[in-house]
């Protein structure tokens, strides 16, 4: 097989959770390009019609499964109608997050259960759910989206729940894969830094100093560059990568 062979998704369906706008919806166009079929979920029905909509102007075959993956009935669900629409699923792209910008002290619980919640209690359920049909067929990756947040403190704001959230998914990530590798199922992380979305409000001014400035490419990262990792971590280019926490962050780790 040649090499860029390998990142062929051709036949396999691939499940990306928060795929209804930002990273989740470039990711999901990313594996249709690499010949996947995809299936966006998501609460907002609105917003996953657009999507859909670009991804069948593409010729890509997508359907949009509405589900909370905070609700583990919701999450059986996706995999169920996966399978009755598809007949089968072989990539789980764990993407939906949430973030809360807040001082420790003026966190309340309900800001930290929330983030927890979708960044690191629905990535498990979602896991287990979906690694449980991948070890029984015994092939299937599954791709965390973790964040740059998990090895360094974001500033000037404090976002304490979102960056021990992620590093708990970077984690868990190893964990899984350690566990699920005999079985033909891999567990990988992408650790992004600064991408414009929603979530990441990379032109206020306020941000440009810590997040643009210090960092050394000083620019900030978009979803088109990002993707194709996801590509790689989701297809057999990455046969021999487990466990892996790949950075994509225009090297603002490094410092
Ligand atoms: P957005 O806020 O733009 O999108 C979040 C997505 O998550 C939406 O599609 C939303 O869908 C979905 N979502 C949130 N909660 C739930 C839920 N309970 N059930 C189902 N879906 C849910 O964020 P980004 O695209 O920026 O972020 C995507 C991922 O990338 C997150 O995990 C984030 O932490 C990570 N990341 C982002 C970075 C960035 O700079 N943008 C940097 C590093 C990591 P809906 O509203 O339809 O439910």
């Amino acid at each position: 097989m040649g090499a860029l062979e390998r990142f062929s998704l051709s036949g396999r369906v691939a499940v990306v959770t928060g795929g209804t706008r930002g990273l989740g919806a470039g990711f999901a166009a990313a594996l249709g390009d690499a010949g996947a079929s995809v299936v966006l979920v998501g609460r907002d029905e609105d917003a996953a019609e657009g999507v859909l909509k670009s991804l069948r102007d593409n010729d890509i075959r997508a359907e949009f499964v509405q589900a909370d993956v905070t609700v583990p009935a919701d999450v059986e669900r996706v995999l169920a109608t996966t399978l009755d629409r598809f007949g089968r699923v072989d990539v789980l792209v764990n993407n939906a997050g949430a973030c809360v910008h807040a001082p420790a002290l003026d966190v309340t619980p309900e800001d930290w259960r929330s983030v927890m919640d979708v960044n690191l209690d629905a990535v498990w359920t979602c896991s287990q759910v979906f690694g449980r049909h991948f070890v029984e067929q015994g092939t299937g990756t599954i791709v965390n989206i973790g964040s740059m947040s998990g090895f360094i403190v974001n500033r000037p704001q404090w976002q304490p729940a979102y960056n021990a959230s992620k590093a708990a998914v970077h984690h868990l990530t190893r964990s899984l894969a350690a566990e699920w590798a005999p079985y033909g199922v891999r567990v990988n992380a992408l650790a992004p830094g600064y991408i414009k979305t929603d979530m990441s409000p990379v032109d206020d001014p306020a941000f440009r100093q810590h997040w643009i400035e210090d960092a050394p490419m000083q620019r900030y990262g978009t979803v088109e560059e990002l993707a194709p990792a996801v590509v790689f971590l989701a297809s057999d280019a990455s046969s021999f990568v487990t466990g892996s926490v790949l950075v994509a962050d225009g090297g603002y780790t490094t410092f």
